[in-house]
């Protein structure tokens, strides 16, 4: 990755952080799902509108480190609009650059998570809004835990 690109990455996380997108409850939401990484103490609700099979609304709130907060911003930014299988495909693609460091093959904000797959312990920060989200879309309600046990 050259330096420009690393920086350009960098910024995505950092404004993501300060200026975080989506933030709050939709009044309006139909899905909901909580997720929770106690791993690292982060804590995220992922509110949702759909409208017959298409995210019409997005939000998240929550609280954790920068990784988990910055991720949960831009995937509220990535999933808008989409489809249940887009969202299920962007998800996997996300997955893929935050596990192996792969770039994604355009030039998108999802890959400036591409440094966490150096930071393994950090890979559960930056999917917890994720599997909320899906969870969400899926309609079971069920709440998103990075560990395999459910209390
Ligand atoms: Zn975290």
């Amino acid at each position: 990755m050259s330096a420009d690109l690393s920086d350009l990455y960098q910024n995505v996380i950092l404004d993501h952080n300060r200026r975080p997108r989506n933030r709050g409850r939709i009044p309006t939401a139909n899905r909901s799902a909580h997720g929770d990484n106690p791993s690292c103490g982060d804590q995220c609700d992922v509110f949702l509108r759909l409208d017959g099979d298409r995210i019409a609304e997005i939000s998240f709130d929550g609280s954790g480190c920068a990784i988990s907060q910055a991720s949960a911003s831009l995937m509220t930014t990535q999933l808008k609009g989409k489809t249940t299988a887009e969202a299920e495909n962007l998800y996997k693609e996300f997955h893929e650059i935050v596990t192996t460091g792969k770039e994604p093959e355009e030039i998108s904000d999802l890959g400036a998570f591409a440094g966490v797959h150096a930071f393994p312990a950090r890979i559960k920060c930056a999917t917890l809004s994720w599997h909320a989200a899906l969870n969400a879309l899926r309609g079971d309600g069920a709440p998103a835990t990075t560990e395999s046990h459910k209390d």
